[in-house]
This record gives C-alpha cells, structure tokens and sequence, in this order.
C-alpha cells in the first residue's frame, strides 16, 4: 500500500535527532533539553514513588490525573491565575504539554473551523490543527529593528502586526494559539499584545489556547502574563504546562491543561479514548516536587525561580560567543533558544552542495559539519508560505553544561 503522508510531513526532530545520533557533534544545541542532571530531590522523588511501599504507585491510576498531582497542581496555579481550581474537573494531566496541545485542538476544533496560529510556531500545531478538520490561519512575527536599540536585536523586535491579526477574526474562527514566553524566538507577548488579543477573543467568541510551557523561564525585568487572568478570558482560555521544562525532566513527558470545567471536560474526552492514564510514579514524583517546591516558593532557592538565574549567564555567553563569529543574535527575554542571524556569514560557508530546498537547513547542516555544533533550521517553524522569513536564522539552544557552551564557543571562534 502507499503511505497516506507525503513528503511534506518531513520532521525537523526526526531529521537533526537522527543527524546528532549519526554524527555525534561536539556541541549539540539542537533540539531543546538541558544536559545537566535536575536536582538530586526531583530524581529522589521518582526513585521513592518507584520503590515505595505502597504498590499502586506502579499501577494506573485516575485516568484524568493522579490525585496527588492535579491537588498539587491545583494549589500551584490557583493563585496565580485568581481562581479556586477545582482539581477533579478543571485540570486534566496528559503525556507531556503535546498531549495536552492534542486534547485541546481535537476537543473543539472541527471541520471547517479556522485557527489562528502566531508563527514562528512550534510545529505539531499544524499537523493536529488540519488533522481535526480545520484550517490554520498565520501570522508571522517580523524582526523590526528599534533605532533606540542601536545593534542589539532582542525577541522584543519581534512583532506583531495588530491589524492583520484582527482582519484574521471572523465567525468562523475556533481558536487562537497562544505561545508566550515563546519558541523559538524567546518573545514573552506584552500586556498591550494579550490585551488586543484578549479582547479580539471576546468579540468573535474564540478559545485561546495557551501554550505556556516556558512560563518559568522569564528572565528579569520581563513578566510572565497569563491570558487566562485577563478580564473575561478565564472562560475561554485553556492554558498549558509541563513538568519537563518546569523542572529539567523532558524525558518523563508530563504536562497538563487547566481551565473553565466546559472546556476541560472536552479535553478529557480526547484523552480518555487516546491515552486514558499518564505514568503514575512519574506523577507521584511530580507532585512530590511541586509540594516541595510550593513551600519554599518565595525564596531564592524554589526551583522556580532559580533556574531562569541559572540561564541568564549561559544566554549571555552564547550571544557573546555567535557575535565573536559573525553571527547577529536576537537576545531572548524567556526561554533557551536563542535565534541568531547567519546571513553575514554567507560568504564564509559553500552551501552550494547542501540539497535542501531552504537556506537554514543549508547553513544548519554544513554549519553542523565544518564546526561540529548542531543548531536548528528555523523555517520548520513556519508555514510554507513564510519559510522564508526564517532562511536566514540558526536556533541555538542554551540549556547546556557551561562546558558544552565553551565547546560551541571554541567551535565556531576556530572556524571563523
Ligand atoms: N509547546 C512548546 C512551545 C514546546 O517548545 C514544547 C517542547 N517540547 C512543547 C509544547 C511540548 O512539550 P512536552 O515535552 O511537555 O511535550
Ligand atoms: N520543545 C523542544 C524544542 O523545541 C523539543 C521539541 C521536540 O522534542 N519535538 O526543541
């Protein structure tokens, strides 16, 4: 039989997960994971629900999210989007925030429903979005220089324009989704951005799909802002988490939604007949670290708060060390990622053997082979029609060993 996908269904994690795996780069800032072991109290946890004596704690448990976990998850978030969450109906736990991406777009989004999607976007949107049936409308953010900036270029520079965002809204509008602080740009949206989309929502009575998984990861002065605590929105918005980028653990896979009990109730039905129950002790140990966590969480210390810390220097060392190399970094307000611009260094690189269709998986791929540091083609981020807004970027992940940074850093400063 023929495959039912073409070759456009090409990923950019199968493709630069297999070329790391063939080609064992010296530095591999690609694909988004800290290399660094989370805190000793976060593996303990997981050991302790594994071998505790109590025997459930290997079996399934409640299929929407185990007890502990959505009561701890509950007690997380109440407060910081003003509600008094109901943990059995108002929060559903799913197999990492993709999950929770799938139950919300295939919970209401139906044939001939428009969603809109901000790009550069991360890329299942698209896939689950026309799989439901529906049509994904774009956006692009564009790089606007700011002339009281001088050269330094941050995710701030990159905008929206609020007009053709408000021409997308129409009556058959679903959904709009939201990423802030956002992949791959590191952008965290601003009050005044939510609050034109807050109420664009409101007119055209459209969900907001918050996808807020770096929402621990804002570096100072910015602000994480919650569309689900602006006027009138908490009624439409479902908003989206994950234990693997809230602690350093992308490798156990938990995330979760929470929002109005309508709306959760649809995501719920999605689960239940694709997944029906996450992994249990990985959810003990979750909660256990949320609990953890919740009580020193005013201090300096609360994981929390103390990771963005960690990432402000090795962002900084990485800006430092792309500008050594002719590279033109946009400096991230949130996140790891950091897009950098490669176009000044077009004539250092023969691309002229490189068979992609699209200069960043060009430069990505000759870049990876003449320096040995595995970066990302940004292009996979955007829609067909605007690949080309990102031809001339690298994504950079910066969640790394300060050892791995140098190793970059040497990397590219022999090179170029
Ligand atoms: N949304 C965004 C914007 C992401 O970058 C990621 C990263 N994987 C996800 C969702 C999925 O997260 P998870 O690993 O928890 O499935
Ligand atoms: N969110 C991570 C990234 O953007 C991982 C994505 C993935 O594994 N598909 O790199």
């Amino acid at each position: 039989l023929p495959t039912r996908y073409g070759t456009g269904e090409k990923s950019v994690w199968v493709e630069y997960i297999q070329l790391a795996l063939d080609h064992k780069p010296k530095a591999n800032l690609g694909q988004g994971f800290p290399n660094f072991y989370p805190p000793d109290h976060i593996t303990n946890a997981l050991a302790a629900a594994a071998t505790s004596k109590n025997p459930l704690l290997n079996q399934y448990t409640r299929g929407f999210g185990h007890p502990r976990l959505v009561n701890s998850l509950a007690k997380l978030y109440s407060p910081l989007v003003c509600q008094n969450l109901n943990p059995q109906t108002q929060i559903l736990v799913t197999i990492g925030a993709y999950e929770a991406l799938y139950t919300a777009i295939l919970g209401h989004v139906d044939r001939g429903d428009e969603v809109i999607v901000i790009e550069p976007y991360f890329d299942c949107y698209e896939f689950m979005i026309t799989r439901a049936g529906g049509t994904a409308k774009y956006i692009p953010l564009k790089p606007v220089p700011d002339p009281n900036c001088g050269n330094n270029l941050t995710s701030a520079n990159w905008k929206l324009d609020m007009q053709h965002l408000e021409s997308l809204f129409n009556c058959c509008t679903k959904m709009i989704i939201l990423n802030t602080p956002h992949n791959p740009t590191g952008k965290v949206f601003t009050m005044e951005e939510m609050q034109v989309i807050a109420c664009l929502c409101q007119k055209f009575n459209v969900i907001c799909l918050a996808d807020e998984v770096y929402e621990w990861l804002v570096f100072e002065p910015k602000q994480h802002v919650k569309m689900a605590t602006f006027p009138g929105m908490w009624e439409r918005t479902l908003t989206i988490g994950s234990a693997g980028k809230m602690f350093s653990v992308t490798g156990w896979k938990t995330g979760w939604l929470y929002g109005p009990a309508n709306l959760i109730y649809n995501c719920t039905v999605v689960h239940q007949n694709c997944v029906y129950t996450c992994l249990t002790p990985i959810q003990e140990a979750i909660a256990s670290t949320i609990e953890y966590e919740l009580a020193r969480f005013n201090t300096p210390e609360c994981y929390l708060r103390s990771l963005s810390k960690e990432l402000v220097p090795k962002r900084d060392y990485l800006a430092n060390a792309l500008k050594e190399s002719g590279f033109i970094p946009h400096i991230p307000d949130s996140g790891y990622f950091m897009m950098a611009d490669w176009s000044k260094l077009a004539d250092k690189i023969d691309l002229s053997k490189e068979k992609d269709e699209y200069a960043d998986y060009r430069f990505t791929k000759k870049f990876a082979k003449e320096t040995s540091v595995l970066t990302l083609p940004p292009s996979a981020f955007f829609s067909k029609k605007s690949k080309k807004l990102g031809e001339n970027f690298a994504r950079f992940c910066f969640i790394k060993q300060d050892e791995n940074l140098a190793t970059a850093a040497k990397q590219m400063k022999d090179w170029f």
